[in-house]
């Protein structure tokens, strides 16, 4: 099997590589791309070389709206009405019509009834008349504008207004929110809260979208232990599949734990053939670092076209990325901070994108003052962990969690926020502005 590079990505995204190819031919040739170096590859291509061949999931299912929080949206959603579907009152008031109001104020108007919410005044206004008029209330026929409760006096059935309202004022009209036919929602539109609401507003009880990732998954190394056993000198617990077990549950996508498999070739590649089959991505921890590589990389160009490299990044160096039969492969490094940093760097945005999100992106920056030095080498993007906080003088700041060190997962714990220090950044001074990203309230 081979994947082709679009000529778009050759033209448009990464102009200084000449050939069109295949990842078997990088593979085999890497020189084949001018500028292609897996010893150093830069973030930023590393993303765009991923997004490149990513096929998103085509099957759609009809699901009750809300499990279809997180989804993706198959189709468009149109309107089949005005949002809202007749004009209304923004306010507790008095509804009238503003061709009442002459110049010389105060006027005077007769309440000749009451409207509520879903519960209208049937009747129709004379000139001088107006109706008590409530929140949501449907306008009754011959009024055209409201006037707040808190700006006129009552007197018995009168009411005399203080000034001169706007014309229309404090008056909802029909479609003012949606209207009938307009796209409410486009296809790739992945289903927040909101959209859960904005769809039961136009009465749509079933929505299509597309069917779930399934991703499966597995740790490797002889070291690992699974909880409830007694770790031996040299042993770890499997902490990475819990990493990614909450990570990939917050991307909402089906999940096959594959458990823990040790550094045996014959075991590996059972497993990664057993996981290439039954999922749509396949995700490994551990044993793609120069030591095991080789061994991950035979069995790999065995049964994929996968590529090593050593993205220009701390932490996180080592990243594997291909397909293995069907399926898209990301080779995490082992380390658990560095599972997490690539994941959120290269996993969550093609993840989105194969879930039918054409324009997945990567997290938002956005540059905070950092109140602490920062030592860093030139060269490499870094994402330290941060705190950001609301400094005592009101502006949010940022601090590095402490220590770095990528097997210190209680450094993300603490952290809520990555603190991005690009490739051309060397040491910080306290106060140097830095650039953040926020963990909390990734979906
Ligand atoms: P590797 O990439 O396999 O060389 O692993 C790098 C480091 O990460 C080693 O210290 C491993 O013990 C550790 N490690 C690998 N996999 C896991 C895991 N699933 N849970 C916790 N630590 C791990
Ligand atoms: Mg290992």
């Amino acid at each position: 099997m081979t994947i082709e590079l679009t000529q778009h990505y050759f033209e448009n995204k990464l102009p200084r590589m000449t050939k069109p190819t295949t990842i078997s031919q990088l593979i085999s040739n890497p020189s084949c791309l001018d500028d292609y170096d897996p010893n150093s590859m830069p973030v930023a291509k590393a993303r765009l070389f991923i997004q490149q061949f990513l096929s998103p999931v085509r099957e759609t299912e009809c699901l009750p709206l809300r499990e279809c929080l997180g989804r993706v949206l198959a189709k468009d959603i149109l309107s089949p009405a005005n949002v809202p579907n007749y004009d209304n009152s923004a306010m507790d008031g008095y509804a009238f019509n503003v061709a009442d109001i002459g110049a010389a104020l105060p006027t005077r108007l007769k309440v000749i009834g009451a409207a509520f919410a879903g519960r209208a005044f049937n009747g129709v206004l004379a000139r001088g008349d107006c109706v008590r008029i409530m929140t949501g209330a449907a306008m009754p026929l011959g009024a055209d504008t409201v006037v707040v409760q808190e700006r006129v006096s009552l007197e018995a059935d009168t009411i005399t207004l203080i000034d001169a309202p706007k014309p229309h004022a404090n008056v909802r009209f029909a479609g003012e929110d949606l209207h009938i036919g307009q796209t409410v929602l486009a296809a790739g539109h992945l289903m927040r809260p909101a959209d859960l609401g904005l769809i039961a507003s136009l009465g749509i009880a079933d929505v299509e979208v597309y069917r779930k990732l399934k991703v499966a998954f597995f740790s490797t190394g002889d070291e690992l232990v699974g909880l409830g056993k007694p770790l031996e000198t040299g042993q770890v617990y499997d902490s990475n599949r819990y990493t990614l077990y909450g990570m990939l549950s917050r991307l909402g996508v089906e999940i096959i734990d594959l458990g823990a498999i040790t550094d045996d070739p014959a075991l590996l590649e059972a497993a990664l053939l057993n996981a290439a089959k039954q999922a749509d991505v396949v995700i490994t921890s551990g044993g793609v670092s120069v030591g095991e590589a080789d061994y991950m990389k035979l069995l790999l160009a065995k049964h994929g076209q996968v590529m090593f490299w050593k993205v220009a990044m701390k932490p996180g160096r080592p990243l594997a990325y291909g397909k293995v039969a069907n399926a898209h492969y990301f080779g995490l490094p082992g380390n658990p901070v560095a599972v997490m940093v690539t994941f959120y760097q290269f996993v969550r945005e093609a993840m989105l994108r194969l879930m039918g999100q054409p324009n997945s992106a990567p997290l938002p920056v956005f540059k905070v003052e950092c109140t602490q030095a920062i030592k860093k080498l030139a060269g490499r993007t870094e994402f330290q962990r941060g705190i950001l906080f609301a400094d005592t003088d009101g502006n949010w700041r940022v601090k590095p969690t402490g220590a770095q060190g990528s097997a210190l997962l209680s450094s993300m714990s603490l952290a809520n926020c990555f603190i991005v220090l690009d490739e051309s950044v060397g040491n910080l001074e306290t106060g140097a502005l830095v650039q953040v990203q926020v963990l909390d309230g990734i979906i």
